[in-house]
């Protein structure tokens, strides 16, 4: 079946032509600066290896639409006749509350509760409702599918996602732990599990998705039982920007001290903390590595080599709790942008956990990087398996997408 898999911003739209008989991805690209001047779409069609891009008008998600339709149907750089042979559309979809423990068909119920999501994840739920809307105004006749990131979390206990808060609060606003990334922790967890020598129900996994964004998860028998995003994606780890989980009473304390509104701190803590916040260079682990590369001359080096230990150290953390909550580990998998690619912070992470049967193979995980597969990382007589295993959200999407429309 062929799907068109959607990820919609608020000023851009990502776009993905898969057959999920063959998993094969046909074309793909981006729409971007949509609604200001200068928008523009860059389109690749992988088959023939052509890459495009044009300048055109876009001044909402519906034009950009039409836009990825110009170029799949394109002649020279379409894939396909006509948009009757795509089945189906699968949206990404970042918060779906309470709503969504699963994947589901869009109907106007369906945009309605998605609606009243809106003010958990404001900026993406709008961009995420102008693409589903977008789709509707061009294809109505066209199945369109949502995943949501935060449905995979939806597994957890009350002890894992209520907050020590009064309970109204709960009850009055949601407040509670939901989670993100579910899509890929969903993903490479169940690659890891069809690599494990045993039933999936007697599976322990933990998944790190390091990334700008990074969040790692517990997933026992398939189900999540813990994550460390909370009620939004500034809990957890350290991130790019983002400071993770902080004692509570600092933000008050900082707000007194540096007299700043609610909205200042969110702000700091959101886009001026994290690696960047302590090396005061860079958010992107790349630049944080080649200072430390660059040796203890460098000015910037004792910065960033501390902004990896805060990582490593709190990485270590969630891998020790998340043993303990679940009474066990088969496997750790490292993925997305920094998990998949830097060989330097999973050495770190892996290094002195002997005590739980983690024994990296430090060639071997030297090896892995940039690979398309799932590479083993861990010694073979290592009790728990370490594996890097490349994310594939939109393969999800697509999968999900086509399961729904097929059940139609
Ligand atoms: P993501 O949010 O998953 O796209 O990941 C983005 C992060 O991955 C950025 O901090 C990048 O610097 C990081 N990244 C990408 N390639 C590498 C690499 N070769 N080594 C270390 N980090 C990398």
């Amino acid at each position: 079946m062929n799907i068109l898999v959607v990820n919609a911003g608020s000023s851009s739209l990502k776009y993905q032509l898969i057959d999920t008989t063959t998993d094969v991805v046909s074309a793909k690209g981006i729409c971007e600066r949509i609604g200001m001047d200068g928008s523009l779409i860059e389109h690749k069609q992988i088959a023939k290896g052509l890459k495009t891009k044009e300048l055109s008008p876009m001044k909402d998600h519906a034009d950009a639409m039409k836009m990825v339709v110009k170029y799949l149907t394109d002649a020279e750089y379409g894939c396909i006749k006509d948009m009757n042979e795509i089945q189906a559309i699968g949206h990404r979809v970042v918060h779906g509350g309470a709503f969504f423990s699963g994947s589901i068909l869009m109907t106007e119920d369906v945009l309605e509760k998605l609606e009243l999501c809106r003010e958990f994840a404001p900026l993406h739920t709008v961009a995420h409702l102008m693409g589903i809307r977008g789709c509707l105004e061009i294809m109505p006749e066209k199945p369109q599918v949502l995943v949501f990131d935060t449905a995979f979390h939806q597994t957890m206990a009350p002890e894992a996602y209520i907050y020590a808060l009064p309970y109204e609060y709960y009850e009055k606003y949601g407040i509670r732990r939901y989670g993100m990334h579910g899509t890929s922790h969903r993903y490479v967890s169940g690659e890891m599990a069809k690599l494990l020598d045993k039933p999936v129900e007697d599976t322990k996994i933990v998944t790190c998705h390091i990334g700008n964004g990074s969040s790692i998860t517990a997933v026992k028998g398939g189900k999540v039982v813990d994550t460390s995003m909370g009620f939004t994606p500034l809990a957890g780890v350290e991130m790019g920007t983002r400071c993770g989980d902080i004692d509570p009473a600092i933000v008050p304390y900082i707000m007194d001290k540096e007299n700043l509104s609610g909205a200042q701190i969110n702000d700091i803590m959101n886009k001026k903390s994290g690696f960047l916040g302590i090396t005061g260079v860079s958010s992107d682990s790349r630049d944080v590595e080649d200072a430390i590369a660059a040796g203890p001359e460098n000015p910037n080096y004792e910065k960033a080599l501390l902004a990896v230990n805060i990582l490593k150290h709190q990485i270590k953390k969630y891998i020790g709790s998340y043993a303990a909550v679940m009474n066990g580990l088969d496997a750790v998998v490292f993925t997305a942008g920094i998990g998949e690619n830097s060989i330097m912070l999973r050495e770190m992470v892996c290094e002195d956990l002997e005590f739980f049967g983690i024994e990296l193979d430090k060639d071997a995980n030297k090896l892995a990087f940039r690979r398309s597969e799932a590479t083993k990382i861990s010694k073979d007589g290592s009790r728990v398996s370490v594996y890097v295993i490349p994310t594939n959200e939109e393969l999800v999407i697509a999968r999900d997408t086509a399961a729904i429309v097929s059940a139609l």
